[in-house]
């Protein structure tokens, strides 16, 4: 069976991430998971992301034990699942961080700091631990959804970063210095770059990593941002998955068809949801999920520019439009057969088949599309049953439809 060698090398580094939470001398800041992370770490800031102790609730699937407790405080169900799991658990003073890691919870934040790029419920799920926690909170606010960023839109969110330094010396008790800030931003730049290699290696055939795959080891890269230790992980895990595609190795004997995920992942099912392609011989090759940590602007010569510039173009903040050419470009670099939209009930954010999507790019690039109802954490709104009934279909159709071209 195909597996990922770097695997094991990804576990030490994620168990000493977590494991450094115990040094409780360090300043610790929260950060939403596209937020300033660079800044933060050039003020000697360890950083926890909120949204990856969500995601960890999901796919340990206790997030069904928390959710109650935020909706007990009035928080509504079809809000963002990683708020509520997040916010029951503290609320419980339960988390797998104990069993796995032996903490206690999520470290302490000095200060807490997010970004509305991707969504406005992580400025009120930030606000909720601040308020409860009596922690400083900063933000930045950019507009949203946008065609093009402008050099208007970068000036705006720019000087926002700026706005934050005062915050961030008084948190750390460190001066800002410009020339860590570069370094720190050079560092994230070099290991976002090999990031998106790694993920592009998938555009051969066969691939030497999945969607699914992907989604475990963006650890890193979601993590640890800015350190010296994502960009070796990187550089270590590129060079395994080359080699894999000299040798013709790849996560599946025979691709008959390449498919296109498109939304959240759906934590709880990441096995079985893996093991229904593979078994029905299809390779989920692309996403802009994982792409998400892709920051092609980064530039440690312009860093406050730049880092305006890489948070404000991500795909969750743009337009229809602009988010339809995006596509249009990987479905073509990944020579997709077929995309799968994920409507995950409580994100809406990062679920594009609501505003008729699918079906604009069904006509546009001539492929077959797929909505599937799920959720990030919540499993209670994801029916596997009806979900693999559809995506056997699906898959059977894009067989067919191939057969007959061939
Ligand atoms: S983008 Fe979606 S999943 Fe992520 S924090 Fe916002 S609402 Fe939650």
């Amino acid at each position: 069976m195909y597996k990922i060698q770097s695997a094991k090398l990804l576990k030490e580094i994620m168990t000493n991430y977590f494991l450094g939470f115990k040094d409780t001398t360090k300043k610790i800041a929260w950060c939403t998971s596209v937020g300033p992370a660079e800044l933060l770490r050039s003020f000697g800031f360890e950083v926890h992301f909120p949204e990856n102790h969500g995601a960890l609730l999901g796919a340990t699937r206790t997030a069904g034990d928390f959710i109650p407790e935020s909706t007990k405080l009035g928080y509504n169900n079809d809000i963002c699942s990683y708020l509520t799991a997040d916010i029951g658990s503290y609320l419980k003073k339960e988390t797998p961080l104990q069993q796995h890691y032996g903490l206690n919870g999520p470290p302490k934040p000095d200060l807490i700091v997010y970004n509305t790029n991707q969504c406005r419920e992580v400025q009120d799920w930030m606000n909720y631990f601040a308020k409860d926690m009596n922690c400083p909170i900063v933000g930045i606010t950019p507009p949203r959804h946008l065609d093009e960023v402008t050099e208007a839109h970068i000036n705006d969110v720019s000087a926002q970063f700026k706005a934050m330094i005062p915050a961030c010396e008084k948190a750390s008790g460190e001066k800002f210095d410009i020339d860590r800030f570069r370094e720190t931003l050079k560092l994230s730049k070099d290991a976002t770059a090999l990031w998106k290699q790694v993920l592009w290696t998938a555009t051969n055939s066969p691939s030497p990593i999945s969607f699914f795959d992907a989604t475990i080891h963006m650890g890193p890269i979601v993590v640890l941002r800015g350190t010296q230790i994502a960009k070796d992980y990187y550089t270590a895990l590129l060079k395994e998955l080359q080699e894999n595609v000299s040798k013709k190795i790849g996560f599946i004997e025979e691709e008959r068809c390449r498919i296109y995920w498109d939304g959240m992942p759906i934590w709880g099912k990441l096995r079985p949801m893996s093991e229904l392609f593979l078994e029905n011989k299809a390779a989920v090759v692309a996403s802009t999920y994982c792409n998400s940590w892709v920051f092609d602007a980064f530039d440690e010569k312009k860093p406050f520019e730049s880092s305006a510039k890489a948070y404000t173009e991500i795909f969750i903040n743009r337009s229809e439009d602009a988010k339809e050419k995006i596509l249009a470009k990987l479905v073509k670099d990944f020579r997709i057969d077929g995309m799968i939209f994920h409507d995950a009930k409580t994100c809406a954010n990062n679920s594009n088949s609501r505003f008729g999507m699918p079906q604009r790019i069904s006509e546009k690039l001539g492929i077959p599309t797929l909505v599937i109802e799920g959720d990030l954490c919540d499993l209670r709104f994801y029916s596997e049953g009806q979900s693999t009934t559809k995506i056997e279909t699906f898959l059977e159709q894009i067989e067919s439809a191939k057969a007959v071209t061939r």
